[in-house]
């Protein structure tokens, strides 16, 4: 036929908006790439050979209009009407819609093909979404029919947009909802943590129906990015859970332990009486998280997959953020173009993990911001480490490290190996309190390819860790008797910023003892009691009591998994192009203003702040 074509510029996508129901027509032909035949091909329902034909410029091999009519949805991103080339109709331009006009009406001269606009005229009824007598879901987005005497449609811009539903003006909660339409995807599901305002969005009504989400993708497996899962499960969500091996496996371990903390939360609220809600129930149980578990999709490093089962076009790849063991950046491409969800960044030259991946390009940009106004200290080679241990020693006390117990617990010992090992520190038994911290280092180390090269352990056992005097914790009655023991030595046990875990039991007891040292090697969240005592407090609340602090507080920041400012700036120095819009997420105030103003100024980037349940639209054109 004299063609006249009408597609969608994200061709990947036409599949799912031919399929729609309650759709409306519109002529398809054209010359095309070969790339994009088996995607039109399939769109139509033909095969490809009549597909060809549909397309051939001979016109012995025209198909009549009607073969070629298409379905497409109301959600049209952007339709391009091509003419031919050949001479027989009209000019030899595409016709692009503005984007930046919500409506367009797009005229299709009925001289240029008059088969066509009768056609369509034929169908006026069927176009017209109110003749149908259905409401569209989303809204009457496209409208068909006559008009100054030439056929039109009237067609909607498609919009994806990205909802912050978590740290967003915080560090914790990491949830961001990609809207595509017809679908939508959950990167990160994360707990919040720390204050109580934050704490309490953990228990409010889900902004969306989690049933309507199709897909979630996890960038690692701490727990302010995945630790709300279980309840999104709970709560009906019933798609894939697309995340590394490595932060799969970490899964396995982190989320049953969350579930474990929250349902022994609810019962000692109950059995203590200092929860306002009788009886306390937890967040979600065991069940609930090992539901979540049968959910994960386990995909490897760099092998970008699709999402959404049958939905072509919509792919996520994973690569190595150097965060935690299967940290990831989740770069999702829609089509052509690409949105890079940087989850937690990791730092350069660090033990145990590799550098964070470069990446030089994204259309969008997701970065976290938590060190965003900081440099960490510089690497004294364990210099701070040594002298706090010696101290501990010298005072004949006890040095409790509260730590992550995936992730942070790796490098505590390393650097307290390479300490004995250089005789830098009296050997003090090392109590490893943590059950899910031995756990994870036997992943660790049974993923040694995905460590840093220089520091890969010679064995896979997970004793190449360990001090001299390393002594794993497990029951808790053992861990009972090493609290209530005033032996002088190292404890590490979980969590990092003493929200819950066995650390607790050791700070209530070492807290109100001067010749005790407390160290935090990770951030500590506004509200956590590891700020709280950061911050200097002199007494702390710890299951429901408040518990004098005479104990020494100490921070070491260079161990931290998260970039500071200057290694943010690095990463991002690796950009070929800019972004078109970078969003600064997981951060709060002030490091977020500071690496806003960074960025801008020193790279001229967009950039933006993220706030809480705000909904942005995406420029992908
Ligand atoms: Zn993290």
């Amino acid at each position: 036929m004299d063609g006249l074509v009408a597609l969608s510029q994200h061709l990947s996508q036409l599949p799912r908006m031919l399929d729609r129901a309650g759709s409306t027509h519109a002529l398809v032909t054209a010359e095309h790439n070969q790339r994009r035949k088996p995607i039109l091909a399939g769109a139509f329902g033909v095969r490809q050979t009549v597909f060809q034909r549909m397309l051939c410029r001979e016109k012995r091999h025209d198909a009549r209009p009607r073969h070629i009519l298409a379905k497409i949805s109301h959600e049209v991103a952007q339709v391009i009407f091509f003419l031919r080339t050949d001479g027989a109709v009209g000019e030899k331009h595409e016709r692009v819609l503005p984007r930046q006009t919500p409506d367009c009406v797009v005229r299709v001269d009925p001289r240029v093909h008059t088969l066509a606009g009768g056609e369509l005229g034929a169908r006026g009824s069927q176009l017209c979404c109110e003749h149908r007598g259905t409401r569209p879901e989303r809204g009457e987005k496209i409208r068909g029919g006559h008009r100054d005497g030439a056929f039109t449609i009237q067609c909607t811009t498609v919009t994806t947009s990205l909802t912050f539903l978590g740290a967003a003006g915080s560090v914790t909660g990491s949830k961001h909802l990609l809207d595509l339409g017809d679908h939508r995807i959950l990167v990160d599901c994360g707990l919040f943590q720390g204050l109580k305002e934050l704490r309490l969005r953990n228990w409010a009504a889900f902004p969306i129906d989690p049933s309507r989400i199709d897909a979630v993708i996890l960038t690692h497996a701490h727990l302010d990015h995945c630790g709300y899962l279980p309840r999104l499960v709970g709560q009906g969500f019933r798609g894939r859970v697309f995340c590394t091996p490595g932060t799969r496996d970490l899964c396995t371990l982190v989320l049953p332990d969350s579930a474990r903390i929250q349902e022994e939360d609810a019962r000692q609220a109950n059995k203590h009486r200092y929860s306002k809600h009788v009886p306390a129930e937890p967040l979600y149980t065991a069940i609930d998280a090992a539901r979540a578990l049968d959910r994960l999709q386990p995909v490897g490093y760099n092998r970008p997959v699709p999402v959404i089962p049958g939905v072509p076009g919509i792919e996520v790849e994973f690569i190595n953020a150097g965060h935690l063991l299967g940290s990831a950046y989740a770069r999702v491409r829609i089509g052509d173009k690409s949105i890079l969800f940087g989850g937690d960044l990791g730092r350069y030259g660090r033990p145990v993990l590799p550098d964070p991946t470069p990446v030089t390009e994204a259309d969008i940009l997701l970065v976290e911001s938590t060190y965003g106004d900081r440099l960490h200290e510089r690497d004294d080679d364990g210099e701070r480490l040594a002298r706090i241990v010696t101290d501990v020693a010298v005072r004949g006390g006890r040095l409790i490290v509260p730590s992550f117990a995936i992730g942070r617990v790796e490098e505590v010992l390393y650097w307290l190996k390479r300490l004995e090992d250089q005789r830098r520190i009296p050997v003090l038994p090392v109590y490893l309190d943590s059950p899910m911290a031995l756990a994870a280092l036997q992943l660790y180390t049974g993923r040694i390819a995905e460590l840093d090269e220089e520091v890969r352990p010679a064995s896979r056992l997970v004793t190449a860790f360990y001090t001299s005097r390393t002594v794993t914790i497990a029951s808790v009655q053992q861990s009972k008797d090493l609290v209530t023991s005033r032996e002088p030595a190292i404890v590490i046990a979980s969590s990092g910023m003493a929200t819950g875990g066995r650390v607790l039991h050791h700070l209530d007891a070492a807290l109100p003892d001067p010749r005790n040292t407390v160290l935090f090697v990770g951030f500590q969240a506004a509200g956590t009691r590891g700020r709280v005592l950061c911050d200097g407090a002199k007494q702390v609340k710890m299951h429901g009591q408040f518990v004098p602090v005479a104990a020494r507080i100490e921070k070491i920041d260079s161990m931290s998994a998260h970039a500071d400012a200057g290694e943010i700036m690095r990463w991002l120095s690796g950009f070929v192009r800019p972004p078109s819009m970078t969003y600064l997420v997981h951060g709060e105030d002030g490091p977020l203003q500071a690496l806003a103003g960074r960025i801008a100024s020193e790279r001229q980037w967009p950039v933006h702040i993220a706030k809480y349940l705000e909904r942005v639209e995406l420029n992908l054109s």
